[in-house]
């Protein structure tokens, strides 16, 4: 087994969101983007933290150095959950693939024991960590956060070569969710919906759209950990996913 290690900051075990089934989704601290609305401001900085306390309380470490065999210790407790539900283990962060070592050597471990995996990603990493990965990933939570033209002003960095990796899994027969971070007013255009359908028809292997809400969570938590300027959006309205809908699935919004 690996001694790789890396910061892991959350696991959350019995997750039914980030994948098929029941799951263990494990967070790892450290993301090269900065996406505006980032709802977990915790898991940007590659380096341990510091969080206020919540109304007064104690304070909070976020990140723990765990080695892959610690993470599997954790994960295998649940295998009788996965095989019933057709569940396993994700990674996400963060950015996994910024963690490339722990995550290839997790992925390895979990498959050797026959646990179903899948990686959340923005796609934003070197083509060749993304190749070694492949084999080993049987879903891929893929976000869509932004059309290319606004796409480095929300986000950071252009879309390009994100869309060119996610071209490169699809051509290889990988299954891929996409993840659509809505945010009113700022992502939900008609050409940023379109360009979510339109990879969606484009793009081999895609399973699934998930649409993803914005909501503010990260606030607080941004608050906590002494920055501020924390970016802020209206909560989406029912109209507002209503037509999100149906723009990405048609008149009757089924998925
Ligand atoms: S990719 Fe995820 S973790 Fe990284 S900044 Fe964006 S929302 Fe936050």
């Amino acid at each position: 087994m690996s001694e790789t290690s890396t910061l892991v900051f959350d696991i959350e075990k019995f997750a039914v969101h980030d994948g098929p089934g029941i799951r263990t989704v494990v967070f790892l601290k450290g993301c090269p983007l900065r996406c505006l609305w980032c709802h977990n401001p915790e898991s940007q900085s590659f380096e341990q933290e510091t969080m206020a306390g919540v109304n007064g309380g104690p304070p909070e470490t976020v990140g723990k150095a765990m080695t892959v065999e610690e993470v599997m210790a954790s994960v295998r407790k649940d295998k009788p959950f996965y095989d019933s539900s057709d569940g396993g283990l994700t990674i996400s962060g963060g950015e996994p693939l910024a963690h490339f070592d722990f995550t290839l050597a997790l992925l390895a471990a979990a498959k050797a024991e026959g646990i179903h995996t899948a990686v959340e990603t923005s796609g934003f990493a070197p083509r060749e960590r993304i190749e070694a990965l492949l084999p080993l990933v049987d879903l891929w939570l893929w976000d869509v956060k932004a059309p290319p033209a606004i796409h480095k002003k929300l986000i950071g960095v252009e879309a390009a070569p994100i869309l060119d990796n996610l071209a490169f899994i699809a051509a290889r027969g990988a299954a891929i969710v996409l993840r659509c971070p809505l945010v009113p007013g700022v992502n939900d255009s008609d050409d940023a919906l379109a360009h979510i359908v339109n990879l969606a028809k484009n793009t081999p292997g895609v399973r699934k759209i998930d649409i993803e809400p914005y909501h503010p969570m990260g606030e607080g938590k941004s608050r906590r950990l002494g920055r501020t300027g924390y970016f802020t959006a209206p909560f989406a309205t029912d109209a507002d996913k209503a037509r999100w809908r149906e723009a990405i699935f048609g008149p009757d919004g089924c998925e």
